[in-house]
């Protein structure tokens, strides 16, 4: 559906009945556009060792109260075979931004493993920021098929005053890594934090429509959560509550929803961060994937990209129906890429949690 700035402005400041009707109506077009299956992706946090200095993200370059680590094949494939054996259908690496050889080899060397444990089965998801084509092209013909990097704001203004300013934190750079995940053959995913210091619900708006522009196949976009000991920690005091923040990014997700049908939809961790039901909130108003942590218990604590991260998928997780051992690939993509879709692909299903599941209990 295509919606015009204006209206868009309108829908993200919904209050009382029409919050509720935007709600509803995103909920609607979800159950249509990709069936109301709640798909899991295990996330890991491979490494925290950045080049970058992003001045909202805990594991900036320039702090040095963080301690670095970097899992070795070992934790990372355990922590695959859990997601495997969980039912999980897919898994997400995630870490810091890091070109140097031995980061991208080790990278490729995991896809390899993950896919050959799981007999080519298991979803794979990248997000290391921004690399060459080349590393794109290599980590996806190892076997990754989607990759996640956040626009973190489409305004370039905005964008400027949230990183340093210097070559590596270029918002040219980062709009070209989008288009080049693209060209290599990615489900491409992308997103915003809401709640930014300087943000309005103009640059709101926009990001909306740069995603729809984009073609994105995929989105993560949570609320900005104050990060101890970054540049951007003094303005914790002029951002909106929490809970306005929070209340933001389902109202992002709903009308993402009504824009964007077909897409996957992250109901994210730091929404949880704020309000113990913020996932399954999330899932009510538009969301279709949530990503439960599965990052080894020693290192969890050095990953505080912001503070109060909740650790795991807890008590909540769902009424809709979770897609056990389905990849839950983007239909958007495989839309865009010719594949045919069958009506059954989005079937509304209730599944029965598998016993003895530590992460997921009802
Ligand atoms: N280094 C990679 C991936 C890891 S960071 C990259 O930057 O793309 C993953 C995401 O964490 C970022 O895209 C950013 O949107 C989010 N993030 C970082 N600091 C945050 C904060 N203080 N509040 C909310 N999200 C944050
Ligand atoms: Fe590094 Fe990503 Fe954090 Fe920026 S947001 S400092 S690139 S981990």
């Amino acid at each position: 559906m295509r919606y015009t700035h204006a209206e868009i402005r309108e829908m993200l400041s919904a209050q009382g009945g029409a919050l509720e009707e935007l709600f509803q109506r995103a909920a609607r077009v979800k159950a249509e556009g990709v069936g109301n299956s709640v798909y899991l992706r295990g996330l890991i946090e491979y490494s925290n060792i950045c080049r970058k200095n992003c001045l909202y993200c805990g594991i900036r370059s320039g702090n040095v109260s963080c301690v670095r680590y970097t899992l070795s094949d070992d934790a990372v494939l355990g922590a695959v075979r859990q997601a495997y054996e969980q039912g999980y259908g897919s898994v997400v690496l995630q870490g810091g931004e890091n070109i140097s050889e031995t980061h991208i080899s080790a990278v490729e060397r995991l896809v390899r493993e993950i896919a050959r444990l799981s007999n080519g089965t298991l979803g794979v998801t990248l997000s290391f920021g921004e690399q060459s084509l080349d590393t794109y092209r290599r980590w996806r013909d190892a076997g990754a098929h989607r990759y996640l990097l956040r626009i973190e704001s489409s305004d370039r203004e905005l964008y400027g005053r949230i990183h340093p300013q210097d070559s590596l934190h270029s918002y040219d750079a980062r709009v070209q890594a989008l288009h080049d995940l693209r060209a290599s053959g990615y489900q491409v995913g992308t997103g915003v934090m809401i709640g930014l210091p300087f943000q309005t619900l103009d640059h709101l708006a926009a990001d909306l429509l740069f995603m729809q522009e984009m073609d994105i196949d995929m989105c993560g976009m949570g609320p900005y959560v104050v990060s101890k000991n970054t540049p951007l920690e003094v303005y914790a005091g002029e951002l909106m509550s929490e809970q306005k923040r929070f209340l933001l990014t389902l109202r992002m997700i709903a009308v993402l929803r009504l824009m964007m049908p077909d897409i996957n939809i992250a109901a994210t961790t730091a929404l949880q961060a704020i309000d113990p039901e913020g996932r399954l909130k999330a899932i009510r108003c538009g969301a279709n994937v949530v990503m439960p942590n599965l990052t080894p218990e020693e290192v969890r604590g050095n990953y505080t990209l912001y503070n109060n991260k909740p650790l795991s998928l807890d008590s909540q997780i769902l009424e809709a129906g979770v897609g056990y051992r389905e990849r839950g690939d983007s239909l958007h993509y495989r839309r865009r890429v010719g594949q045919y879709v069958k009506k059954t692909d989005m079937t509304v299903k209730k599944i029965t949690l598998i016993a003895g599941n530590p992460e997921i209990k009802v």
